[in-house]
């Protein structure tokens, strides 16, 4: 029998390849947006609680289980940051071309310049689980001050990898999903279900 399970994002992308692989595990995903679920605060300095945050208040307003990841870039030269406030680095309104900009006005003055993507997934089975099933990812790279590449999102174009000698946004979608932080995080999701 299937199982629904609630992400708790509206991302498409996200649905549509957490479907993919959830399938195989007996879930069907859905976006809360189908319930009504407005989104939830992430006010935590740690991916797990923003994480958790979001899959309790899923769960919590519909009443199945739920699923929910949180996500950044870290940047060694400063300390992890910005980590969860990845989205809004420049600040309000978000916007992928400030942070990217940002980015690289910051780095300028550091030699060190690796940095990692990093993903968590928490699912709750019910609101009040004691046991969330949480599994995460990492992707190291290098940022760069010149943009490469017309895929992906947000820091893509400047996240180096030099094992490929390539940025993520010239990676195909199936290429970075085998090798990107939440891909990592969804297969060992998938692993801890089976
Ligand atoms: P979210 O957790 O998916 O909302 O991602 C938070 C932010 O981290 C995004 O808005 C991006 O700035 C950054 N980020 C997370 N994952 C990626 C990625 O795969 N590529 C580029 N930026 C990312």
């Amino acid at each position: 029998m299937t199982q629904r399970l609630i992400l708790a994002s509206n991302n498409q992308g996200k649905l549509k390849e957490f479907n993919e692989l959830l399938s195989s595990v007996g879930f069907s995903v859905h976006a809360q947006g189908e319930y009504d679920v407005p989104e939830a605060d992430e006010p935590f300095h740690t991916f797990v609680e923003n994480a958790l945050q979001k899959a309790r208040h899923a769960s919590r307003l519909t009443g199945l289980p739920a699923l929910a990841d949180d996500s950044g870039v870290c940047v060694n030269a400063f300390g992890g940051a910005p980590g969860v406030l990845s989205a809004r680095f420049a600040g309000e309104p978000k916007s992928d071309a400030r942070n990217n900009e940002k980015m690289v006005a910051d780095l300028a003055r550091h030699e060190d310049k690796s940095a990692y993507y990093y993903c968590v997934l928490v699912l709750v089975r019910h609101a009040d689980d004691p046991q969330p099933v949480i599994a995460d990812g990492r992707w190291n790279g290098v940022m760069i001050d010149t943009p490469r590449g017309e895929g992906g999102f947000g820091y893509d174009p400047y996240f180096y990898i030099p094992s490929l000698g390539k940025c993520a946004a010239e990676l195909s979608a199936d290429e970075k999903n085998a090798m990107s932080h939440r891909g990592q995080a969804l297969r060992a999701l998938v692993e801890k279900l089976k």
